[in-house]
């Protein structure tokens, strides 16, 4: 159905990964390809100046390794993304890179249950260039 679907998933929601991706899986084309996304977000310049040297890397490795863990668990073949920056902006952007033809998202955090959808998530709705299915 679909050539390339991104699957973007937040490290601290890998549970709604985990169904998003399944989800991936049931919708692609026979020889399409599921790009499972983490973006490591960026600190301000006045905060990262305090921290570690590579700090960023060994979140990128980490996110790299959850990512990897997760589509072995969920027995989906899919290459793993990792980017850092803003998450909306990132999704976007490798959604174009990729010329995909689909974003799976989740709406939010299952406790924020009194918003429609997260911030994120309505970014990427609003701007995105190809469909985008929202799961809820
Ligand atoms: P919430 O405010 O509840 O976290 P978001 O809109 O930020 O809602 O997140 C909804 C979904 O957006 C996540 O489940 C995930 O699919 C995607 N997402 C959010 N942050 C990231 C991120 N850093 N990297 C990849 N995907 C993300």
């Amino acid at each position: 159905m679909y050539k390339k679907i991104i699957v973007p998933v937040d490290l601290d929601q890998l549970e709604r990964g985990a169904r998003i991706l399944t989800m991936a899986a049931a919708l692609r084309d026979a020889d399409g390809q599921v790009i499972l996304l983490n973006v490591v977000e960026d600190l301000p310049g006045y905060l990262a100046i305090d921290l570690p040297v590579g700090l960023i890397e060994t979140a990128l490795k980490d996110a790299r390794e959850k990512l990897t863990a997760l589509k072995d668990r969920c027995g989906v073949e899919a290459r793993v993304e990792v980017r850092s920056g803003a998450p909306a902006r990132e999704i976007l952007a490798a959604a174009s890179e990729h010329s995909a033809a689909l974003v799976i998202i989740a709406s939010h955090r299952p406790d924020l249950s009194n918003y429609f959808i997260g911030s994120t998530a309505d970014r990427v709705v609003r701007h995105a260039t190809c469909a985008v299915l929202v799961d809820r």
